[in-house]
Parts: structure tokens; sequence; C-alpha cells
């Protein structure tokens, strides 16, 4: 058991975990980072990052993550590679759980992010980030005058689709059902859009391509005719939405019905004072690197504020 207290754990080493530590760490506060399953979150599985401010010429997804996380380490942010499966929220000092050992502290960040939903085919892990991506911002400018397939079919996929014109030659929206799940006003945006095609009732059952070719395409599986058929393209996007990883926290914050959690407006204050939380985990709107980040600095203010007042 590990039960020296902390002023201030950070749980998530994404982008808004890594921000929380750099300012809470200059801010003397001595920080405990618990990293996660992930180490470097979502990033890491991309490849070319290009729209984040500061690199002109862009960078590679984990490349940033491992600047990020020698930033923190430079002002002392203690790194704790594990997982912490259970918290108890109900009073201060806050106890978090792994395993094996048990963390106590004085204000917690919660950036424990979200995770893209894929389908589980075979190759996915291979092929994510050489034409498979979860993330039309991030990847879409790779794919200039070619064809691009999104799966999915709500507000995501309508909204991923919609940004997707600006580069490909032609976007088609796989839907596994009849019919979207989108809002209306997506759903006329798409329908209006002359680059877009939508195909109906089938499943992506396979991956076409490898890592030197990247995505050439798929195998799809008419879901009523059980018939098979292959669709050429440059690039698939996954748009069926995002899990946030706040199961943890269930018994103790405010959440919607979706698991993202609540925050204070304009502010990155849970229900639980001292509890703070930022990045994916509370933004299911812009879920950028650069707005994680954005609001990993608002957490960790707002800690260094709160511990100020109950010192
Ligand atoms: P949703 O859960 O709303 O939609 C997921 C889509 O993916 C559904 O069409 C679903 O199909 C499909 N899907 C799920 N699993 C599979 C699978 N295994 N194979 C094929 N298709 C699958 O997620 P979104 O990310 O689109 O939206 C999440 C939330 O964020 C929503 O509340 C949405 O309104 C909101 N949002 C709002 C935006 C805006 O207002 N601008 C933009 C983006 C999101 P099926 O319908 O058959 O279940």
């Amino acid at each position: 058991m590990n039960k020296e207290k902390q002023s201030v754990i950070i749980l998530g080493s994404g982008p808004a975990g890594y921000t929380a530590a750099i300012y809470t760490a200059r801010a003397n506060l001595e920080p405990t980072m618990i990293q996660g399953q992930q180490p470097g979150g979502q990033l890491t599985t991309t490849t070319e990052v290009e729209n984040f401010p500061g690199f002109a010429e862009g960078i590679q997804g984990p490349d940033l993550m491992e600047e990020m996380r020698k930033q923190s380490e430079r002002f002392g942010t203690k790194m704790i590679s594990s997982w912490v499966n259970k918290v108890d929220l109900s009073k201060r000092p806050f106890k978090l759980f792994t395993d094996s050992e048990e963390y106590q502290c004085e204000s917690l960040i919660i950036a424990t992010g979200a995770t893209a939903r894929t389908l589980g085919l075979p190759r996915e892990s291979e092929l994510m980030g050489f034409g498979l991506s979860t993330c039309a911002t991030c990847d879409g400018a790779f794919f200039r005058d070619q064809e691009i397939i999104v799966i999915g079919g709500g507000d995501s996929a309508c909204e991923e689709a919609s940004f997707l014109t600006k580069f490909g030659s032609r976007v088609r929206i796989v839907l596994r059902r009849d019919e979207f799940r989108a809002s209306k006003i997506m759903i006329d945006r798409v329908m209006k859009n002359p680059k877009i095609e939508i195909v109906y009732n089938m499943n992506l059952i396979e991956l076409l391509g490898d890592k030197k070719a990247g995505i050439t395409g798929g195998v799809f599986e008419n879901t009523q005719t059980k018939e098979k058929e292959t669709l050429e393209c440059s690039a698939i996007f996954y748009a069926i939405g995002h899990t946030p990883n706040t199961d943890i926290f269930k018994e103790y914050l405010d959440m919607d019905e979706n698991g993202y959690l609540i925050t204070a407006p304009e502010s990155t204050r849970t229900k639980v004072e001292g509890v703070f939380a930022c990045g994916d985990a509370k933004d299911h709107v812009y879920r950028q690197a650069i707005t994680a980040a954005g609001s990993g600095c608002m957490a960790a203010i707002e800690a260094e504020r709160f511990l100020a007042e109950n010192e």
C-alpha cells in the first residue's frame, strides 16, 4: 500500500493530463500522474499531427506525446505507470486504488480521455494511422482527391463526412441500417452535399491494404442479402462513437447520458470540491488535442487555487 498523500494527482496522460502536469508542477505542487493503460493517450495511435500549434512542419503523434511527457517530468511530475480501477471521492483526501496500491490526494484532476469505438476487425491496430482513422480532423488532409469511406450513421459520421468532402474526391457514408441515427439537420446537410454518397445496410467485415500501400478498400456484407461487396477507397474513417473513460466516477460525479463528465460552466470544476475534469472525458464536442490541452491548463489553475484556499 502506498498511502503517502499527494496534493494533486492527475489521472490520464493525454494532452489534457500532461498540460495539467506542466502547470501544477511549475506551481510547485509536485503532481503525481497515473498514466493509465495507454500512456500518451489517443494521439499515440495517429501518425502525423499537423494542427497542433508550434510545429510548422507537423509532428508524429507519438513524438508530440513524448515531448509533453518530458516537459511534464522536467518540472518534477512524478510518473506512475499504473491503472486506477476504483476511487473513493466521498471525502478528502480522495482515495484511488489500483490492483496493488492505494493513493491519496487533496485534489484530483481527471484527464482519462475517451476511447474511439472500433469494429474489432482483424488488422485494425496494424492499419490505424495508415488509411484507417477515427479522426477526420486529424487525418482528412492526407487524402486529397482520393476516395474516402466513413462508417457510421450518427452526428459524428455526418459531421466527419461533410468535413472530409473538403479533401476527398468522393465520400461514401456506409450505414449498417437503412436509416441514420443523426439529427435531421445533419442528415439534410449530407444529403445535399454532391460529394457525399450514402450506402445503406452494409457492414464492414474486412479491411484491405497493408502498411506500405495503406488502406485500399474494404469488404462489406449486405445485412439483408448477406452478399459481399468490395468498395475501393484510400481511407476508412470510423465514426461509430466514442466512449469516455469515466466509469469509475459514476458513483460520485455528474455525467450526461453518454458518460461525459459534467463540469461547471466555463470551468473544470465537478460537483465534488477539489475534483476537476478536463479533456475528452468531459468534451464530446471539440475533442482536439489543443482543446484538451487548454482545459488541462484550466484544471491545473483551478486545482492550484483550490489548494491555496484550503490549505
Ligand atoms: P452515436 O452513438 O450517436 O452514433 C453512432 C453511429 O455509429 C450510429 O449510426 C450507429 O449505428 C453506428 N454504429 C455503432 N456501432 C456500429 C457498428 N459496430 N457498425 C456499424 N455502425 C455502427 O455517436 P456519435 O459519435 O455520432 O455521436 C455521439 C454524441 O455526440 C451524440 O449525442 C451526437 O448528437 C453528438 N454529436 C453532436 C454533434 C453536433 O451537434 N455537431 C457532432 C458529433 C456528435 P446505429 O444507428 O445502427 O446504432
